[in-house]
């Protein structure tokens, strides 16, 4: 099932999936800041990719949380890999929320300064780093309408691909609250 909103000339879509098989110009990992690989959507990535992900991500060596850096996509269909670092969930008086907004807007600058028009994110920092879902939903689809309202020509579909069940039904309600 997908979803979609439009702001500006950007069509928002969510979707159940393996962010894997997405066939967009971008798709971005949530990765940890020594860009080592990992469990997850990273290792999913990887995995996908091959080898050569791995060499130019020990290349870059690091990212702050917060921060993104772009590789190239290996075997994927993609052209480019967007490596993010999500915050982990710390209880929430940690700068949480602005680190897991600023991994939004970091990617999508990226995005914008590649000229990449598709996008495809995961639900960064909702498995292993901890962040509640419905927060996390509630910032991700915050993060994106206000990169949008200052940029509505930049992407023709930003695309949120959301792994099981729990994650998409949250999505589904912010999108339906936040996103009018
Ligand atoms: P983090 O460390 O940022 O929490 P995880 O990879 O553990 O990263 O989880 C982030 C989200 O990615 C979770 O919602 C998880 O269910 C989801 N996920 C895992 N594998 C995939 C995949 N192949 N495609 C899309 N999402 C995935």
């Amino acid at each position: 099932m997908e979803l979609e909103k439009r702001i500006g000339s950007t069509k928002i879509i969510i979707k159940k999936g393996d962010i894997t098989k997405e066939k967009v110009d971008a798709i971005v990992n949530a990765a940890n800041s020594r860009l080592l690989g990992g469990g997850g959507v990273d290792g999913a990535i990887h995995r996908a990719a091959g080898p050569t992900l791995l060499e130019e991500c020990k290349r870059i060596g690091w990212c702050e949380p917060g921060d993104a850096v772009v590789t190239d996509a290996g075997n994927l269909s993609a052209k480019y890999v967007i490596h993010t670092v999500g915050p982990i969930w710390r209880g929430g008086a940690r700068g949480e929320e602005n680190t897991l907004k600023n991994a939004y807007i970091s990617s999508l600058k990226r995005a914008m300064e590649k000229k990449v028009r598709t996008i495809s994110f995961p639900a960064i920092s909702t498995g292993a780093y901890g962040f509640p879902i419905d927060l996390a939903a509630k910032i991700t689809l915050l993060a994106i309408k206000e990169f949008l309202e200052k940029n509505p020509h930049v992407f023709d579909e930003v695309r949120l691909v959301l792994f099981n069940d729990k994650v998409f039904n949250s999505f589904k309600e912010a999108l339906e609250r936040y996103l009018k």
